[in-house]
């Protein structure tokens, strides 16, 4: 494997995706200058299972939107620091003497005022990058089995029911409202909802979401639940609504996520995530699916073994730099090298290109907790085969930008989305 030497020592310029993969392996300090309580997001959530960071934007040749962690044990040895002057706000890499300007997105007035139920909105859904992610259902039950069996990494059941955190098993109702107040005043083009593990039930969950807010809200939807071996009930979803469905089985080893994902292993099984993703994607086409891993955990080559099946079966690669976030099993876990990361976000995009992988197609979809593959772009050296791969996305975009128009407008769903159709009618429809 190709070893890219850590840009830090060398002080050379960083493009702002190599920033960006920087700052997410090393962190960044704050200076005591800094007034994020006035002027950013709240960022003392542990959101999502592996954010818990600061939201800002890299401007570089398009903006890159990241969840930079400052909270960790390792930030605190970052060569990186936030600073606030006259000119605003900027990152400065201590050793070199280089700066990077940054901003800081505010929090949006929504995330003050409080739902029809009478919960703050910002208990109901969070701004990450540019989507808006709702959690839905009770506490992932891996969380509340005994003994424990969650994600090794996950700090989802330190945030789902605790004070101040993202209040369990939210109303459709609730959430709608949330929904058309982070569409009308933070211009949200994506709702994304996300359920851990409801013991089999997670898309009958999601189901009345779905179709609530294509109907009422008007935005593209994804879903990311446990996968289920009843395959019609992917049809079921995307009847109701959903434009996205993602996979999240974290390593592709199969010892790590024996090892690492004890509730995942136990009671779902590696080759679950696959069989559902494979029929998402047939059902779908290329482009609409996600299969999600974590980097920096498992050897980096099972890493990009996983990229390439990722993109082999249709879906893109949503890749997350594994973040030792505080009060999880791994804590005190080390972070991962900017030289094995940086390899492996290049092979993000060179494999999304190799298997004509479409990417960056849906407006406005800026997904801070990741390196999107679209931010991995400039990594990729210049090749006839990118020229290509760029004109023909560019083509695309202009295709499916009225179609993506219309998806954004509430619109009637047909499907019932309470009740979910019997299996021996539609099942291996796409099998
Ligand atoms: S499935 Fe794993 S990563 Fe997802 S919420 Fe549950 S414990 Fe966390």
């Amino acid at each position: 494997m190709t070893r890219i030497p850590s840009p830090a020592p060398n002080g050379r310029r960083l493009m702002a995706v190599e920033l960006e993969i920087d700052l997410f392996c090393q962190g960044l300090r704050v200076d005591s200058n800094c007034q994020l309580e006035r002027d950013a997001r709240s960022y003392v959530k542990a959101r999502a299972g592996l954010g818990s960071g600061l939201e800002l934007v890299i401007p570089g040749k398009r903006d890159i939107w990241m969840n930079a962690p400052v909270h960790e044990h390792f930030t605190a040895n970052s060569p990186y620091v936030l600073r606030l002057d006259e000119r605003g706000y900027h990152v400065l890499h201590e050793p070199s003497g280089t700066e990077y300007a940054v901003r800081i997105p505010p929090a949006p007035a929504w995330y003050e005022r409080k739902a029809s139920t009478g919960t703050p909105m910002r208990e109901i859904g969070v701004l990450q990058g540019t989507y808006l992610g709702f959690y839905l259902g009770k506490a992932c039950a891996f969380w509340n089995s005994d003994p424990r069996e969650n994600c090794r990494f996950c700090a989802t059941g330190l945030n789902v029911g605790a004070p101040g955190g993202d209040k369990p098993m939210k109303t459709v109702e609730e959430v709608v409202e949330t929904a058309k107040a982070a569409r009308a005043e933070s211009g949200v083009s994506f709702v994304h909802f996300n359920t851990g593990y409801q013991t089999g039930a997670g898309l009958d969950l999601c189901a009345p979401f779905v179709k609530a807010i294509k109907e009422q809200a008007g935005a593209l939807v994804g879903v990311q639940a446990a996968p289920t071996k009843e395959l019609h009930k992917y049809d079921w979803i995307v009847e109701c609504g959903a434009d996205h469905l993602s996979f999240c089985y974290e390593l592709h080893n199969p010892a790590y996520f024996e090892r690492y994902l004890p509730g995942k292993h136990k009671h779902l099984g590696q080759d679950a995530f696959f069989k559902a993703m494979e029929y998402a994607s047939r059902l779908m086409g290329k482009g609409r699916v996600s299969g999600e891993i974590i980097a920096g955990i498992e050897p980096i080559e099972d890493t990009l073994r996983g990229i390439d099946y990722i993109t082999s079966v249709g879906a893109f690669p949503t890749v997350c730099i594994f973040r030792p976030v505080i009060g999880t099993d791994m804590e005190h876990a080390e972070s991962p090298r900017y030289e094995d990361m940086r390899v492996v976000f290049q092979h993000v995009y060179e494999s999304c290109m190799k298997n004509g992988v479409p990417i960056g197609l849906a407006p406005n979809i800026e997904v801070s907790l990741v390196v999107q593959p679209t931010d991995a772009e400039e990594l990729a050296p210049p090749s006839w085969r990118k020229t290509l791969y760029q004109a023909k996305l560019r083509l695309m975009r202009a295709a499916v930008g009225a179609i993506f128009e219309a998806q954004l407008k509430p619109r009637r769903i047909k499907a019932d989305a309470e009740k979910p159709p019997q299996p021996s009618l539609t099942s291996g429809r796409r099998g």
